[in-house]
């Protein structure tokens, strides 16, 4: 296979049908086939699979990905296979003799795209499995997992900081939709990555308006808010299983389409209220952030937060569930300074000191964005590293100058300082 400079058009349309490549994606690829490292940094939506499917079905022997949710690989797996490339996944929802034959297609060279749980690093038989076979690259999606300061630490992924060793001489490929500076140094360095073709796209998502509320006390607030998206798809995230039970009832009580999405549901209960979200049969999801990684559904027109999210990180990724179809799309969060105390009694309730620390610090961040006067757009964008040209982005609480705003920043981290 070619790794310089020929058109990669004509495959580009052969496996996938599509006629030119999204911003980025081809600067990627070539890397890739040049045998090169690569750390990618790409909003939601921006494209990212295709970014290693389409190298992986160019490239001699498999390419292995390793995906953080089992429900993630099935569906990039069914895609993938739906472009007739020839793609398969190993993971805990196999049984022995599923694992076994999928390991013998690997073994006979009859697969371009291996998806596998992180926890396979750690097996000594899996890694002696792959040294030998011919493995093309290994790419490592969702890759703020292995960053304790990153949103969605998986302890399963550190075992990747063994692929370099395992897989010698072979790119190897990060991933993510969300990375600070921090987080960044920490993937680079935790998989050991060498000289890698880093990419960082814009994160600026124009369709989404953001806007912070002051929060009321009582229901009526909420339920004014969703009268306003009648019939229309979102999401309302709180922090606790309780309130989202709470929540979804009195919304249910009120005559919305509504059902609530937490870890405490049964396994079926909770698949069952996605899939009804996902097919339309219901308008609003009421969900702790256990709802939302790897689920695609292009038509979320707004996502408010009930709760003060965790992280900025959070935040961002969250309401970037928002517009993925390109259309305008809301993000509103509702803010009041009693709920600092509440999360705080949880955050001094951890016993990892450093932990704490982490997520006092979020906490702070989060509060200085909701307590700001700043546009909003701005403040986000800042927290990634990345610098807004306007001064005004026309689509903020702020920048429109829905409401008249005081700066509490001061007040509030008093609060979180005490
Ligand atoms: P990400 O993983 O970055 O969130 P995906 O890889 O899931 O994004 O891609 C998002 C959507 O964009 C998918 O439906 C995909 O088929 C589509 N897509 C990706 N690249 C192209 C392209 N070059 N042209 C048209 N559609 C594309
Ligand atoms: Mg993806
Ligand atoms: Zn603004």
């Amino acid at each position: 296979p070619s790794s310089g400079a020929g058109s990669l058009d004509h495959p580009l349309r052969r496996v996938f049908g599509f006629s030119s490549f999204r911003p980025n994606q081809e600067e990627i690829v070539r890397a890739l086939m040049g045998g090169r490292d690569v750390f990618a940094v790409m909003p939601t939506g921006g494209g990212k699979s295709l970014c290693y499917q389409l190298p992986a079905v160019l490239m001699p022997g498999a390419a292995l990905v390793v995906s953080p949710l089992i429900s993630l690989m099935k569906d990039q797996v069914d895609g993938a296979r739906a472009n007739g490339i020839r793609a398969a996944f190993l993971n805990s929802s196999l049984d022995f003799a599923e694992q076994s034959a999928v390991l013998r297609s690997l073994q006979s060279e009859e697969l371009d795209l291996l998806y596998v749980a992180p926890e396979r690093f750690a097996l000594d038989h899996f890694r002696e499995l792959l040294a030998s076979c011919q493995i093309s690259m290994a790419v490592i999606d969702e890759a703020h997992c292995i960053s304790e300061w990153g949103h969605d630490f998986r302890p399963d992924y550190l075992a990747l900081s063994s692929i370099p060793e395992v897989l010698p001489g072979i790119p190897v490929a990060a991933f993510t939709a969300t990375a600070t500076e921090r987080v960044q140094h920490d993937i680079a360095r935790k998989l050991r990555l060498r000289d890698p073709f880093v990419l960082r796209a814009s994160f600026d998502r124009p369709n989404l308006t953001y806007e912070v509320r002051f929060k009321e006390a009582g229901e009526g607030q909420l339920v004014s808010i969703l009268k306003e998206f009648t019939g229309r798809s979102g999401i309302v995230y709180r922090t606790s299983r309780k309130s989202v039970n709470d929540t979804a009832k009195m919304l249910q009580k009120r005559g919305f389409r509504a059902l609530p999405y937490h870890a405490g549901l049964g396994d079926q209960e909770r698949r069952d209220n996605q899939e009804a979200f996902i097919r339309d049969e219901v308008d609003v999801i009421v969900a702790t952030v256990a709802f939302g990684m790897g689920i695609d559904k292009s038509n979320v027109r707004f996502v408010i937060h009930a709760d003060l999210p965790k992280s900025i990180e959070s935040y961002y990724q969250e309401t970037g569930r928002a517009g993925r179809d390109g259309e305008a799309a809301r993000c509103i969060l509702l803010f009041s300074q009693a709920d600092i105390p509440k999360v705080r009694f949880f955050i001094d309730a951890m016993t990892d000191e450093p932990e704490r620390q982490r997520a006092l610090d979020s906490l702070s961040k989060v509060i200085s964005f909701a307590s700001s006067t700043a546009c909003r757009r701005r403040m986000l964008l800042d927290y990634f590293g990345e610098t807004y040209p306007r001064d005004n982005c026309a689509s903020c609480d702020v920048c429109l100058g829905l409401h008249e705003l005081t700066d509490c920043t001061r007040e509030a981290q008093m609060l979180l300082s005490v």
